[in-house]
């Protein structure tokens, strides 16, 4: 299966737009000229992974903070990272986040609802899809999440 999956983001963006709107979150897809982002995947489950993503993205931000959703392209692949400028992840939680049920600050995270189960599916369906998740954060400055997927021609 092949999906486009700039088209994808944009309709997953429409859809929540007015979540964001009530947190005072932007969300932002980069760059404007990369419209054609044709990968080999499954729509379905890749949305899946986008959704979760974004939805972290959205709901462990600060007040007026921002989400930026980049594509690159390379020879074979191309690299999406979903970026936020929220307040990140202290490093010894960083290697569990991706496990089933764990969520940081259980207090906090409790008022943000939620079962700690959707980083698990973001990883269990990109290892499906032969590829991973990586993450980078800084306490206070944001949270970015990489994945890459296999490139596919457009027709
Ligand atoms: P669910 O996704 O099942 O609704 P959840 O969002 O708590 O619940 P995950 O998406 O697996 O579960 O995330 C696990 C934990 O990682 C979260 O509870 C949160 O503490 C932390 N986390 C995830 N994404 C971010 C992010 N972008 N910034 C800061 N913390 C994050
Ligand atoms: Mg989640």
């Amino acid at each position: 299966d092949r999906v486009n999956l700039r088209v994808l983001t944009e309709d997953i963006l429409d859809r929540l737009e007015k979540i964001a709107q009530d947190r005072n979150v932007t969300l932002k897809i980069k760059p404007d000229k990369l419209t054609e982002v044709w990968v080999k995947a499954d729509a379905m489950r890749i949305e899946q992974v986008m959704i979760n993503l974004i939805e972290n993205a959205i709901k462990y931000n600060n007040d007026g903070g921002k989400v930026i959703i980049h594509f690159d392209e390379d020879k074979k692949s191309y690299a999406v990272s979903v970026r936020d400028n929220g307040p990140g992840i202290p490093p010894e939680h960083l290697t569990r986040i991706f496990e089933r049920f764990y969520r940081v600050e259980k207090s906090r995270s409790k008022e943000r609802g939620g079962t700690g189960l959707g980083l698990a599916i973001v990883k269990h369906i990109l290892n499906g899809h032969g590829s991973t998740i990586a993450v980078k954060s800084q306490v206070e400055k944001g949270t970015t999440f990489t994945f890459k997927l296999e490139k596919t021609d457009e027709f």
